[in-house]
């Protein structure tokens, strides 16, 4: 296969001093090295750019470790198989793996799964909607924030990948009131008047715990943590008693320099008896065969939309990653390669 001899990848320069730029990156073209046993070479079609790629940019200790600089980056990616050397994978199939930011990818059979049949639906799907930000919904929503039907949820990041599955999973299960903010009037719109949610507002329009009380006026008993920082802090004067904080994320700090300081009314979640409880998804695969019958049965039926955010090619995956952490997406952010 000699037109997959070589390749073009992302590499970290540097390491991002806050906001991340473009010079941070830097395209190469390499050669595709030999294929060993057990492996497949992959031609990538789309690619992922995550929120917590930011943290691993970093050089700090966290539950992955952090990029090399000098060396491609890595990520989800799905392509198909053009060369095999595994028992278990041919040529022609098409497989979810951790090496994206490359066009071509040498990976270990073990890490390649191959992508779950469900119909009408793009290959991106398999890094959005039914990949690992849907089950991150799914997950959090249903299992580490325990919904239970009648609840009232408060979403934050709600036009992103996560947030935008977590408010009409809620709706889907039988939540009495869906609550959402995100970052402009248009994301704000469609929250409302494509995805069904109750209430919405911008953050950008003044006071969170004020907006979030007009949007929920008898209060919330889920919070989902997509933001972090002032959100939570809104979010823990909306709960009722007994309320629970499923902790996913908190974008609002991952591009900080000094440590940002913990929301000043903690001590409410004593009164109130509150859970506030963190998670990672890759603790969560006991769920993936019901996320994929429901979600799945969802997307056929119409029940529940996902939209994407496509940016075409490899040499704009810095752009795409950098316009992601600054909202420049409306449900998943992926590179189409
Ligand atoms: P996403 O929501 O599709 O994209 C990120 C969004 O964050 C942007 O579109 C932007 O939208 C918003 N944002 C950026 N800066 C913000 C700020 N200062 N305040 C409020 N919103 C801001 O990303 P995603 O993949 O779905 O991830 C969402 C969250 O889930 C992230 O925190 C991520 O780290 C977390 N996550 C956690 C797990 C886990 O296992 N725990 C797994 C996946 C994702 P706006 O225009 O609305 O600002």
């Amino acid at each position: 296969m000699p037109e997959h001899r070589t390749s073009r990848q992302v590499n970290l320069v540097s390491r991002p001093d806050g906001e991340p730029v473009e010079s941070d990156f830097e395209v190469v073209e390499v050669e595709v090295g030999e294929l060993d046993d057990g492996h497949v070479m992959v031609r990538n079609r789309f690619m992922s750019v995550d929120p917590y790629m930011r943290g691993r940019m970093n050089d700090a200790k966290s539950y992955v470790p952090p990029f090399a600089i000098g060396e491609a980056l890595a990520g989800a990616a799905i392509g198909e198989v053009v060369e095999s050397r595994s028992d278990d994978l041919a040529v022609g199939d098409h497989v979810v793996h951790p090496l994206g930011w490359r066009e071509v990818a040498l990976v270990p059979d073990s890490q390649a799964q191959r992508a779950p049949e469900i119909a009408d639906v793009p290959l991106s799907a398999h890094l959005g909607v039914l990949g690992m930000p849907g089950l991150t919904a799914y997950a959090g929503l249903l299992e580490v924030a325990s919904f239970a039907e009648g609840d009232a949820v408060f979403v934050s990041g709600a036009a992103g990948a996560v947030g935008s599955q977590v408010g009409q999973i809620a709706r889907l299960k039988g939540a009495s009131r869906v609550v959402g903010s995100a970052g402009s009037a248009a994301k704000i719109r469609h929250l409302i008047d494509d995805l069904g949610f109750d209430a919405a507002f911008d953050y950008h329009d003044g006071s969170l715990t004020r907006q979030l009380r007009d949007a929920a006026p008898d209060g919330i008993d889920v919070y989902f943590d997509n933001v972090g920082g002032d959100h939570l802090q809104a979010a823990l004067h909306a709960l009722t008693a007994g309320g629970r904080v499923a902790l996913c994320g908190a974008i609002s700090v991952y591009n900080d320099t000094e440590p940002a300081p913990g929301p000043g009314n903690l001590t409410l979640a004593i009164g109130k008896q509150l859970t506030l409880r963190g998670f990672i998804v890759s603790s969560y695969d006991h769920l993936r065969e019901p996320f994929l019958d429901e979600v799945g049965g969802w997307i056929a039926d119409g029940s529940l939309r996902y939209e994407e955010t496509v940016v075409e090619g490899i040499e704009r995956a810095p752009e795409a990653f950098i316009g992601m952490l600054a909202g420049a997406n409306t449900g998943k952010m992926v590179v189409s390669l």
